[in-house]
């Protein structure tokens, strides 16, 4: 085995991740920890300030409800989530995300992040939710704070450590391991909670950009799957594992259209079709009542787009020119002021993207794009898993101490397994939280993590020959390598072994012709699913068979089992479901309507860790009383 030193970290509470929701967490447990004398430990893939999601910026922060000034209900929040994800959420958990979420926000301007306003002082919003900001910096400043947080507690970070697997001790969890993305170091946490914070995943499916594009894509490329793999490989139930996120976005480099949607008013058409929200309208009634009800859901929103892709009449375009145009028209008596509004959309124009998605700034100014002049292709993405965004899937959690929900065994946003808690990205049917609300939801649990510590928690007992054979196990890639390297005269090419970029073009592929990915057109079927399935069977025996020459390729090596895992949830849920409720994210071709009937209730999947079987069940949906 590798020669690497072995570290063990002692700790009350880890929080593993470094995002949005990871630092919400950091910043409350911190608070309540240090009243206790509990020590939190978080730890990061990445370096903390520019890791995760919002690594390059945000140019919105999409979740405020605005109940001081009275701009919108709890009960509305919950009613636009229920509506967007077809009936399907668990209102509890959208509710208590929504009530703590403008304090969030509150807190976020008190740390410095710039939020627009308007002459009266007030916020200025993109859309009824949504609220514009400088937001370069956000995620800096957003560490920054949980830092602080961490630093006056006398708890620890540590940054570029790989959580891996979980450590279980029974239905408890005791901590992680994982290895230093630099240095030759095993690392072991022993805790008495942990927090799943790790974020969502991405290039499960074969991008659209493959070759000189690859490592393009909407969702960020350092998160793989590990929130998912992490919970399900410690035996807690999931939810919503088939509810991946396609959004339409600029095509090619991924850049946002909220603003474009949402504060120019702008229109999507397809090239010879006009605007598919006009002219496949009655579709919508197939969808009801969620496609007759404004906002339109997202996926049926993608939807009709698709039908007009589907018949030839692509490529589809953003009016922006129009869009401009018409904000512009107010002021078409002054010419003076007709300029400066141009100049100052067209700068607003360019800021979106230079505050999120810089390249879609590059790719506009490489093809001579002058939005102000010329509209702009759009195009679905390929599928994602974003619980925490328009997608749902998530690890199933115990909801808040005081609602009457159902669905309650023990501390808010506690999985199944006692101690083990997920937020953001890893804890599901809560969508919409988006930036602001996952750094809410990781309060929350932060909060409830020290309360269980204070009231369950036990000194964590961790079999160390177990985690001898982790090690080994996570460290093997490099031993294959240094094994048989010298075999062959091109040493990626080796019957003994695969390097991670080999076996990730097979996943992909996998799962983009079988699960419904960009090439399959996004549809699959009962028996595309089975044969994917039988495949993947063969892809999991391979994965013993990775290879590593370095730490960055060890990485790579476990990102991609940790993926392979989100997309057998994925496709055994998509196979579980025997209707099409999200048309625009998938379409199951064998069972292509929507059936309330037999589908209006949550697909849940967990893997036994004794027997390594699936169970699938379904659970029924809570209404919030009064929403
Ligand atoms: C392209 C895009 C645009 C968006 N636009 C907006 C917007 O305009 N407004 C808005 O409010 N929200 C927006 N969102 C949503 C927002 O970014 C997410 O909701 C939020 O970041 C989710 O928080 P999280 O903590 O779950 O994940 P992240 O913030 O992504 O954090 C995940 C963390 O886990 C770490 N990690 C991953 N794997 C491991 C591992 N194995 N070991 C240790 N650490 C690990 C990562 O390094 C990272 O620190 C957008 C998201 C995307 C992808």
């Amino acid at each position: 085995m590798a020669n690497w030193e072995t570290v063990v970290v002692e700790t009350d509470l880890l929080i593993c991740g470094g995002g949005f929701s990871a630092c919400g967490a950091a910043t409350e447990a911190s608070y309540w920890a240090k009243k206790k004398g509990l020590k939190v430990t978080m730890v990061d893939k990445a370096a903390e300030d520019r890791s995760g999601a919002v690594a390059m910026g945000l140019s919105a922060i999409n979740q405020y409800v605005g109940i001081r000034d009275g701009e919108n209900t709890l009960a509305d929040y919950v009613r636009y989530v229920r509506q967007d994800l077809m009936g399907v959420s668990r209102e509890d958990l959208v509710y208590n995300i929504a009530r703590h979420v403008d304090s969030t926000v509150h807190l976020f301007e008190k740390w410095g992040l710039k939020i627009w306003k308007d002459e009266k002082g007030k916020y200025v919003h993109e859309g009824r939710w949504q609220l514009m900001i400088n937001g370069e910096s956000y995620k800096v400043i957003i560490a920054e704070a949980a830092k602080n947080a961490i630093a006056e507690a006398g708890g620890e970070i540590i940054e570029r450590v790989f959580i891996v697997e979980p450590l279980l001790d029974g239905n408890r969890v005791v901590g992680a391991v994982g290895f230093s993305t630099r240095e030759n170091k095993f690392y072991v946490f022993k805790a008495k909670a942990v927090i799943a914070g790790m974020g969502g995943a991405v290039h499960v499916f074969r991008p659209r950009s493959v070759g000189e594009g690859f490592g393009r894509s909407w969702y960020p490329p350092f998160n793989s799957g590990s929130s998912a793999y992490f919970t399900i490989k410690a035996g807690a139930e999931m939810t919503c594992q088939e509810v991946r996120f396609i959004p339409v976005r600029f095509k090619d480099a991924y850049g946002p259209v909220g603003a474009w949607f949402l504060l120019f008013k702008s229109r999507a058409i397809s090239a010879e079709g006009g605007d598919y929200m006009t002219t496949h309208k009655e579709v919508l009634q197939n969808y009801a009542p969620y496609g007759l009800v404004k906002p339109i859901p997202a996926n049926l929103r993608n939807y009709l787009g698709m039908i007009d892709v589907d018949a030839g009449l692509g490529p589809l375009y953003m009016e922006t020119a129009e869009a401009i145009q018409n904000i512009a028209a107010q002021f078409k008596d002054d010419p003076k002021a007709f300029k400066k509004k141009m100049k100052e959309l067209e700068s607003e124009a360019w800021e979106d993207f230079l505050d999120m998605t810089i390249s879609q700034a590059i790719l506009w100014a490489s093809q001579n794009v002058k939005p102000e002049e010329k509209h702009s292709e759009i195009a679905a993405c390929e599928p994602y898993f974003i619980g925490s965004h328009s997608g749902a899937s998530g690890a199933w959690v115990s909801g808040p101490e005081d609602l009457p929900t159902p669905y309650k065994w023990g501390y808010a946003n506690m999985t199944t397994v006692q101690g083990l808690f997920a937020v953001g990205d890893g804890s599901g049917a809560s969508s919409h939280k988006f930036s602001s609300g996952s750094h809410a939801e990781g309060r929350i649990a932060g909060k409830q993590a020290v309360k269980f510590i204070v009231e369950k928690g036990q000194a964590p007992k961790v079999d160390m020959a177990e985690v001898e054979k982790l090690k080994e196990r996570i460290l093997r890639p490099l031993d294959l390598w240094d094994k048989h390297k010298d075999e062959t005269t091109d040493p990626e090419v080796n019957t003994n072994y695969m390097m991670p970029r080999q076996y990730l073009h097979r996943l992909q592929k996998l799962m983009d012709e079988y699960a419904g990915g960009v090439v399959s057109a996004f549809k699959t079927s009962k028996a595309l699913l089975q044969r994917g399935l039988e495949l993947m069977d063969f892809l999991k025996t391979d994965s013993e068979k990775m290879a590593a020459r370095n730490h960055h390729e060890l990485t790579r090596a476990w990102e991609n089992i940790q993926r392979t895992w989100q997309a057998e949830a994925h496709v055994r849920t998509l196979l579980f479901r025997e209707e099409t409720r999200w048309p625009g994210y998938y379409f199951r071709a064998d069972t292509p309507k929507m059936d309330d009937k037999n589908w209006l209730c949550f697909a849940n999947c967990q893997w036994d860790r004794k027997t390594g079987e699936w169970k699938m069940m379904k659970k029924d949906i809570w209404t919030m009383p009064g929403a």
